[in-house]
């Protein structure tokens, strides 16, 4: 079989769920550190790589934590956004859909319109350096509650920054059922952003319809249990409603045992728009391009069938239908030159 790795890492991409402070690479918290000497998250970039390896998801969730903590104020959020966009440029990531949850920093102290405007400064910053263009979705974390939910409704539709196309849900799905969610997601629907809650990452097929029927999504954060129930899968393909597939993060969080039983086979299988994403790439130990390989080998793809798996992304997206048709064209014009080359 031909090492695709060559070809995806050139292959011009659209991301859909990858979370802000969750995109944090060694080399932006080592700059982010070295802005907060107090503190003890370590500056050198090899000592972070050590710092990064998880012994377990509790241990994941204090490093996670600790970043969270580096980001204090405005320029601290431009820095990591801006950074951010940058190692999507060196990846080929040509448009995403960053999920931020503003409640985090807002209820740490940082000015609500401070925080739009880092936000938007850097995006605009990215869009004209790397040509990476970067859309927002605020979501609301759940194991929060209603109080983050009410917040997160309130600084999207008052303060609503220009890039903000979509509204989600995040957080543990255990013990935080979806439809007491349904007046913050009726809001922001009626304001007009799109419904994108994560559902059936860590418990069954039920969250994932609760997601459809109470939140109006229009995709689905993972899904992955969406594979347990036929009925659903049939439902997800006939209405179009994508899936945003996170493989390395479902094993580093035990939603799935063993990558090699992933379910995005029986997903494609049932025609369900199944869409590549990297979630918390660098504290998953991956990227974009590593999860494009990894679904090639699931899914016995060659150059072709990657490509279509990147155009399924721009289809999905909330991208306007000229970008849409921009991106779907780099993508055809870039594997035909490969094709036609290799
Ligand atoms: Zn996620």
């Amino acid at each position: 079989m031909t090492d695709l790795h060559p070809f995806i890492a050139g292959l011009p991409k659209a991301e859909l769920h990858v979370h802000h402070v969750g995109s944090a690479s060694p080399r932006i918290v080592a700059e982010l550190a070295a802005h907060h000497p107090d503190s003890k998250v370590p500056t050198d970039p090899e000592a972070l790589a050590d710092y990064f390896s998880f012994t377990d998801f509790a241990h994941f969730i204090d490093v996670y934590l600790s970043v969270v903590d580096l980001i204090r104020t405005p320029e601290d959020v431009r820095l990591l956004t801006f950074e951010v966009a940058r190692d999507m440029a060196r990846q080929n990531v040509r448009y995403a859909e960053l999920t931020i949850t503003p409640f985090s920093s807002t209820r740490r102290g940082i000015d609500e319109k401070a925080f739009m405007a880092a936000i938007e400064d850097a995006r605009k910053a990215a869009e004209a350096e790397f040509g990476t263009v970067l859309r927002w979705c605020f979501d609301i974390p759940g194991e929060a509650g209603l109080e983050a939910a009410e917040e997160t409704t309130r600084l999207a539709l008052d303060l609503r920054p220009e890039g903000l196309v979509s509204f989600g849900l995040g957080g543990p799905e255990i013990g935080v059922p979806r439809p007491q969610f349904k007046p913050y997601f009726d809001r922001a629907i009626a304001a007009g952003l799109h419904s994108v809650p994560h559902a059936g990452e860590t418990t069954g097929p039920q969250t994932v319809w609760d997601a459809l029927n109470e939140l109006g999504a229009e995709r689905i954060g993972h899904g992955t249990s969406a594979a347990q129930d036929p009925a659903l899968l049939a439902h997800l393909a006939e209405r179009r409603i994508p899936l945003e597939v996170c493989p390395t993060s479902n094993l580093a969080t035990r939603a799935v045992a063993d990558i090699d039983q992933h379910p995005v086979r029986e997903m494609v299988a049932a025609g369900v728009l199944v869409t590549i994403n990297s979630d918390d790439p660098p504290m998953f130990g991956t990227d974009l391009n590593n999860e494009y390989g990894v679904a090639a080998r699931l899914l016995g793809l060659d150059e072709r069938g990657v490509a279509d798996l990147a155009k399924n992304a721009v289809e999905a997206s909330f991208l306007d239908p000229a970008g849409k048709a921009r991106i779907a064209g780099e993508i055809d014009a870039y594997t035909d030159a490969w094709v036609a080359n290799h």
